[in-house]
């Protein structure tokens, strides 16, 4: 796997609970929608994880990677730049 990039996280706004939201890795936009998960087999990551993939409002698509090597476990995006969701969910989906 290649491209992977650091997450964003952002504040919550509006809302005061103090929890941070993931970000749009191409614009830091903060409103997404779920499209599915692949695990993953082993391969950068040695033992494997999971992708989770999103496609934002703002018409951005990537993959929040989870991944765990030697009893580490990282988070990373990958874009996706082809936007096509692989399990058939749209914008806007639920
Ligand atoms: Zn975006």
């Amino acid at each position: 796997m290649s491209g992977l990039e650091s997450v964003y996280l952002g504040d919550n706004d509006g809302w005061g609970d103090g929890r941070q939201v993931l970000l749009c890795p191409t614009c830091q936009y903060d409103y997404m929608h779920r499209a599915g998960v692949d695990l993953l087999a082993a391969g950068e990551f040695r033992q494997g994880g999971a992708a989770l993939h999103f496609i934002g409002e703002c018409g951005h698509a990537f993959d929040l990677v989870i991944g765990e090597h030697k009893g580490k476990v990282y988070l990373a995006v990958q874009e996706r730049p082809d936007r096509d969701d692989p399990h058939g969910a749209t914008t806007g989906a639920d």
